[in-house]
């Protein structure tokens, strides 16, 4: 399947740049991500799981919110 720009790139994500910067086949930015594959309710809740636990097993794959600038 392509998953090109389906996920967040982890790199952007933890850092804040990523080394392949506009060649990277995740999304940099929510913005970025293919709406294609996005949940109907894609971060407009927030996560249980993240906010009782402190974490998430779905990491940024997640379709709930899991802080401010998820
Ligand atoms: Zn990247
Ligand atoms: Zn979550």
């Amino acid at each position: 399947a392509d998953r090109f720009k389906t996920e967040l790139c982890r790199s952007w994500g933890e850092l804040g740049r990523c080394k392949y910067t506009n060649r990277c086949k995740f999304a940099h930015g929510v913005a970025e991500l293919r709406s294609i594959d996005r949940h109907p309710r894609y971060k407009t809740t927030p996560c249980r799981q993240f906010h009782t636990r402190g974490l998430c097993s779905y990491g940024s794959r997640c379709h709930f919110i899991h802080g401010e600038t998820d």
